[in-house]
């Protein structure tokens, strides 16, 4: 115990002393809204809201920017020798969301800092070298023929600021900015539901559970009120639907019952998909899931949501369903960011790419993640917006991207195409999903036709925990993860409402 203090403390001191290093060597930020940045290490404009990262010299490292920090541009900037080039992140959040755990922390088994990593420490880079920086902001526009990004910054929760823009003028440019929920265009949705995307979304899903389980439980609360408070429907039967569905069970059927007893009868939750659920997993495994969400009290709705209003949606059949949380998980399309780029496009909109992930229209743009896929003329299907399609697109790009720097073509226009090397291969590893009673799915065949292991139920949920364990990028976060684990184990899920 001593020892492992001694190491902590020495640890400690080591990251205290690297960070007031760190603060000595990058010059400073202005705090002033008409500045973005100042001093003139980089010979930049700091005179107006369109300052920003000028050009870099041939004498200085090569400037790769990343939009996005999500799984692709995070496994990206893990990978980047920063010895060879500066690394500039700009994204509307400082961290990247461990997605696989998401549904977890809605209901109190998971802490939400358990499930974001800060950038800062998957390349700390960022942090410590002065031409390598975070930029809290949205890319707008792209102009790759000045090989420029139009920025804007976030300033949410500042009241004094206003956003205003910047630009960015970069060597090698990795668009990774993610896909969004699909709505299918129906009235409502964005107004009334909860996405399941981001932190933020899930602390406003247990903020709104937590909520609707008080109120209930005060006297004045009528019957019906008190039904509908308490009723969660999901809508969308893929596995993100169907594992928070699991973990919402989970909580009635162990917290619920126990520290809400007054209101336990009223509390439900419905699963409402048009096809069926799960539709990548076999057909086993399938009928598995619904066998046992059903026994954990979920009630399965075959049905199509026509409209959503603040506390009833309306199915196709004319079927109102009163709800007091709405979840919505019904799959991903290209952002409206990605939809103006006036770059080539993939079927299904997205950014299309060559098999080495590059934008061929463009020189030194690269795109990878949910918001790519191969252009039809490589003849490669588009590939699923998954973590692990991502996490590995971003590993190939930093490491073509290393051996294009070594071979000095790491500057604007300077590479050349005999430094490419092997294009992408992706080989998928299979699918897993919780449905909650200690239960999990899964299917490590190739494909739904593929031949391969496919298995269900408590050791598979064991497989899911280990498997996903192992992921979380930080041995920080690890440790939360099975510290959390295990105190929900012992103690039950967290319920109180910060
Ligand atoms: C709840 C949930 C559970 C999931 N579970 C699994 C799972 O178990 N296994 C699996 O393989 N996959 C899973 N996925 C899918 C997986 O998370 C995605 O495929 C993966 O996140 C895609 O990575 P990405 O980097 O392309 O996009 P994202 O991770 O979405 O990151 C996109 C980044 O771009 C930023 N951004 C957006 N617009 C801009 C802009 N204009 N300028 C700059 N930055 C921008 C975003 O803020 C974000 O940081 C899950 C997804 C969710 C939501």
């Amino acid at each position: 115990m001593a020892l492992f203090r001694k190491l902590i403390q020495l640890s400690s001191t080591a990251r205290q002393s690297s960070s007031s290093l760190s603060s000595s060597l990058k010059p400073k930020l202005s705090m002033t809204p008409s500045l973005v940045l100042a001093g003139s290490f980089w010979g930049f404009s700091t005179t107006s809201r369109q300052a920003g990262l000028g050009p870099t010299k041939s004498d200085e490292k090569p400037r790769v920017v990343v939009l996005g920090s999500g799984w692709a541009g995070c496994r990206f900037m893990k990978g980047i020798d920063t010895n060879l080039y500066d690394v500039v992140c700009v994204s509307p959040r400082n961290h990247m969301v461990f997605t696989p755990l998401l549904a977890s922390t809605c209901v109190g088994t998971l802490e939400f800092r358990s499930v974001a990593e800060p950038i800062g420490r998957i390349q700390p880079a960022i942090s410590s070298e002065p031409g390598s920086y975070f930029f809290l902001a949205n890319c707008t526009a792209l102009d790759p023929h000045n090989h420029v990004v139009h920025c804007q910054t976030v300033t949410d929760g500042a009241d004094s600021l206003d956003p205003w823009d910047f630009k960015i003028s970069y060597d090698k440019l990795v668009i990774a900015a993610g896909s969004q929920p699909l709505t299918f265009g129906i009235k409502g949705v964005t107004e009334h539901a909860v996405f399941l995307r981001e932190v933020y979304h899930a602390q406003e899903i247990r903020r709104k559970l937590l909520l609707n389980l008080m109120l209930s439980d005060v006297p004045g609360v009528t019957e019906e009120e008190k039904r509908r408070l308490l009723h969660c429907v999901v809508v969308g039967g893929g596995p993100t639907g169907v594992e928070f569905s699991g973990e919402l069970s989970d909580f009635i059927i162990k917290d619920v019952h126990q520290r809400y007893a007054h209101v336990k009868n009223y509390i439900h939750v419905t699963l409402i998909e048009a096809n069926e659920i799960l539709s990548s997993f076999d057909d086993r495994l399938r009928k598995y899931a619904t066998k046992q969400l059903v026994k954990s009290g979920v009630r399965l709705v075959h049905g199509i949501v026509k409209d959503v209003q603040p506390e009833k949606i309306i199915l196709n059949d004319g079927t109102n369903v009163p709800y007091g949380l709405l979840v919505w998980s019904t799959g991903v399309g290209p952002s409206g960011f990605v939809n103006n780029l006036e770059l080539p496009k993939a079927p299904g909109g997205r950014i299309g790419v060559d098999e080495w992930l590059r934008v061929p229209t463009v020189q030194d743009v690269f795109s990878i993640g949910d918001c790519s896929g191969f252009l039809e003329s490589t003849g490669r299907p588009t590939l699923p917006a998954l973590a692990q399609v991502a996490e590995r697109q971003g590993k190939y790009l930093a490491s073509q991207l290393n051996k294009i720097g070594k071979a000095g073509g790491g500057h604007a226009n300077a590479a050349k195409d005999n430094e490419l090397g092997e294009p992408f291969v992706y080989k998928h590893l299979g699918s897993m999903a919780t449905i909650g009673s200690f239960k999990a799915l899964v299917d490590l065949r190739q494909s739904k036709e593929g031949k391969g292991l496919s298995m269900a139920g408590f050791v598979s949920w064991f497989i899911w925990r280990s498997a996903y364990l192992t992921r979380v990028l930080s041995w920080r976060n690890r440790f939360y993860v099975a510290i959390n684990w295990a105190t929900t184990f012992v103690f039950g899920r967290d319920i109180s409402r910060i």
